[in-house]
């Protein structure tokens, strides 16, 4: 590599701002990880307790509730309900940034029927508090799981259905910039 290239390489590093292409973050703790690779083949999976019954969320060393340790993976019910919502003005990330200069980003927070709370991006703007949503995970542009949110009656049973959707979000490509490095 030349010096040329390694400047370039370095400035591309350090100055997310100039890329050609920004993601959305893409680091994930080892936890974050295997919660990716158990949804890669279904709609929603999550660390179930295999004592309690328990589901788990985010994922974690030990269940929450009885402290056991051996949590499964399973697929599991995405059915919940809204319980916020809000959009984001401003991102410290590229790929959001960009995003933002467009239009806010929306974001929520459900109750799933099955316990947890997670947070997603918003797959619809339409939705308000309190209404019966799914949610389901999907890898976005980094290939990294993230949770999308959609009515209750949006299909999402195959992964063409729930693939149109994040591809609608502009979740599966990266940010855009003409001239960037
Ligand atoms: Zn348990």
């Amino acid at each position: 590599m030349n010096l040329k290239e390694k400047m370039k390489r370095r400035l591309k590093l350090n100055r997310p701002s100039l890329r050609a292409r920004a993601r959305p973050p893409k680091q994930r703790t080892a936890l974050g990880q295997q919660f990716t690779a158990a949804n890669l083949p279904v709609s929603l999976s999550m660390q179930v307790c295999t004592a309690c019954e328990h589901h788990q969320y985010p994922p974690a060393e030990l269940c929450g509730h009885c402290l056991g340790d051996t949590l499964r993976y399973q697929e599991v019910d995405t059915a919940g309900q809204l319980l916020s919502r809000s959009e984001l003005h401003h991102s410290l990330w590229e790929f959001f940034k960009r995003r933002i200069r467009t239009k806010p980003w929306p974001i929520g927070s459900v109750k799933l029927r099955n316990g947890p709370v997670v947070i997603g991006h918003l797959g619809e703007d339409t939705l308000q508090t309190g209404d019966d949503v799914a949610v389901f995970s999907h890898s976005d542009a980094s290939q990294a799981s993230v949770l999308i949110i959609v009515s209750a009656g949006t299909p999402i049973a195959t992964p063409e259905q729930r693939e149109h959707i994040v591809a609608a979000l502009n979740l599966k490509q990266p940010a855009e910039k003409q001239g960037g490095i």
